[in-house]
């Protein structure tokens, strides 16, 4: 059974603390709530400028379960608060399917404002993928989190978590489901995004996509329950 190990906690805060020297705001509190203060200032990528405000994540310090995405949505945007737009619904009742409560679990995201491109008549916001530069502008933020919160299972929803938490070459059609052998966690595991089910193009794909997020998310319950064991 893996564990945190001593030295492994002491690698992530060597390695983020150099990460971050030198940048402002430092991301070195080992409190969320000071943390999440801290990040509703940061300018470190020009993400702030056009987002309504910096969407932190949620959940207990000791979550045994991190769940990470992307980015916030539209709504996430607008009321603050990560997975509460129709991804964020369909997360919930998914995790529910599978046995995980959803307060048990810490849930972010691998950047923490929202980068969107207005639609053609310009009513609407369109989510748009992030750079790796401000994937990497915001890292410093998701690594004081998985410091604070430690969890024993970690999980990347999407090709940008993923990659942010596993590297560059990370394939998600090709590894979801897989256990990863990483520094970040005891169990690392990666699944896809729920807002790639909601754009599934036909009620049958759907359903298919769905059944095999639950499924991920079942063997992230069994980890789970294999960690509080240990
Ligand atoms: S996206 Fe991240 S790095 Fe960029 S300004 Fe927002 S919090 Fe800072």
């Amino acid at each position: 059974m893996k564990h945190w190990s001593k030295g492994k906690s002491e690698r992530l805060e060597r390695d983020f603390v150099a990460a971050n020297s030198g940048r402002s705001p430092v991301a070195t509190a080992s409190s969320l709530p000071v943390l999440r203060q801290q990040a509703a200032t940061c300018k470190a990528c020009e993400l702030w400028k056009t987002a309504t405000q910096t969407v932190f994540g949620e959940g207990t310090p000791g979550a045994t379960i991190m769940l990470v995405g992307e980015q916030p949505g539209n709504q996430e945007d607008r009321v603050g608060h990560p997975f509460v737009g129709p991804a964020g619904k369909l997360l919930d009742a998914a995790l529910a399917e599978a046995g995980i409560d959803r307060s048990s679990v810490y849930v972010t995201n691998a950047v923490k404002h929202f980068k969107w491109t207005a639609s053609d008549r310009g009513k609407r916001r369109i989510h748009k993928k992030p750079r790796a530069s401000e994937i990497q502008a915001c890292r410093p933020w998701l690594e004081a989190e998985l410091r604070v919160v430690r969890p024993q299972v970690l999980v990347a929803l999407g090709a940008t978590a993923a990659q942010a938490l596993f590297g560059a070459s990370f394939s998600v059609s090709r590894q979801r489901g897989q256990l990863i052998d990483s520094p970040l966690a005891p169990f690392a595991i990666a699944t896809v995004h729920p807002s790639s089910i909601l754009r599934a193009p036909d009620e049958k794909s759907r359903h298919e996509q769905r059944r095999m997020f639950v499924n991920d998310l079942q063997r992230v319950a069994l980890l789970a329950t294999q960690a509080h064991a240990a």
